[in-house]
């Protein structure tokens, strides 16, 4: 546990995904309140109680818990929280997810069932070699999803500009949809501090482009738009769902902005009269990237393409299922 300012500190939680630990955020005082929880996994709860332990809290002592998002390597573990405390305590711990990530924590099951029908359309309709493999090591992965989450019926969602009391003071929801619809940033003015999830990361990417179907928005341009909602945050600190604090939130919201424009110029560059596939720009764009990386990729080109279609640069079509990309 790393003390970050007065009343805040951070707890690294082991996962299982190659992006690494999970930060999870203990603000002492009262509600005794925890932002995000770590996946479902042995060692993750070993390391969440170890951690506890350390200022002589356990699982039940956790009154609140505001989750910035519904993934499930930041909200696995809400249920041995809930049941924790209604056991010793007589009622649950109150939990709080953004309306629109609340079924992610309400009912794991039908949200993982929705989420991975998504991915399979996604993945036939790219074009990608070995197809029976591909299909084989998604439902592996569907396998390891499931296990590592569970339902917490009791979770109640809130809206945009929700507050929450907490022990350095009101906490204000800000919503900001893009990595996932719900994705929430927690902001406290009095002490200048962001929770800002996954939505704002120091040295990675986002992944906008996973949580939302092609019948729905476009998740990368939705997540751009709002990450201009914290451009203006100078001098407040960002506290992010991975890796270390963020010191100058403009200056990387620039350089975030900048990186997706590189993104766009490449698939720009890449496109030919010659009908392409989602699975062929992504090895443009994204080079020789790993088989575990391969659902983002592809997620993320069909983003780029949509984009520079709606910027009439380029054009889809279907073939046998399969959505090709011309130069306009
Ligand atoms: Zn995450």
């Amino acid at each position: 546990m790393k003390n970050l300012i007065d009343r805040v500190s951070r707890i690294e939680i082991p996962t299982p995904f190659p992006v690494g630990n999970v930060n999870c955020y203990l603000i002492e005082g009262s509600p005794l309140t925890l932002i995000d929880t770590g996946p479902k996994t042995p060692k993750s709860l070993a390391a969440i109680q170890q951690e506890l332990q350390t200022v002589s809290y356990d699982l039940s002592d956790i009154e609140q818990i505001l989750l910035t998002h519904g993934h499930i390597d930041h909200v696995g573990l809400v249920a041995n929280f809930v049941k924790k405390r209604a056991h010793v305590h007589g009622n649950p711990t109150d939990v709080w997810v953004h309306e629109l990530d609340a079924e992610a924590v309400v009912d794991y099951e039908k949200y993982m069932d929705h989420y991975m029908v998504s991915i399979v359309k996604l993945i036939a309709a790219s074009g990608v070699p070995k197809y029976e493999s591909v299909m084989l090591a998604h439902e592996r992965r569907t396998e390891l999803f499931k296990s590592i989450g569970e339902s917490v019926p009791t979770a109640r969602s809130f809206k945009n500009n929700a507050s929450f009391k907490t022990g350095i003071g009101e906490v204000t929801a800000i919503w900001a949809p893009g990595h996932s619809p719900g994705s929430t940033c927690f902001v406290c003015d009095e002490q200048q501090v962001i929770f800002s999830g996954d939505h704002i990361l120091g040295d990675i990417s986002s992944n906008p482009s996973i949580s939302f179907d092609d019948s729905e928005r476009i998740g990368m341009m939705t997540y751009l738009e709002s990450l201009d909602h914290f451009s203006s945050r100078e001098g407040y600190i960002a506290f992010p769902g991975h890796r270390e604090p963020i010191l100058d939130i403009p200056t990387r919201i620039e350089t975030l902005h900048s990186e997706y424009d590189d993104k766009l110029q490449k698939a720009a560059d890449s496109l030919t009269y010659n009908p392409q596939t989602i699975y062929e720009i992504s090895r443009i764009v994204y080079g020789d990237y790993e088989t575990n990386s391969l659902v983002l990729a592809l997620a993320e080109s069909y983003d780029l393409l949509r984009i520079l279609e709606s910027r009439t640069q380029a054009k889809l079509i279907k073939q046998n299922g399969v959505i090709k990309v011309i130069k306009y």
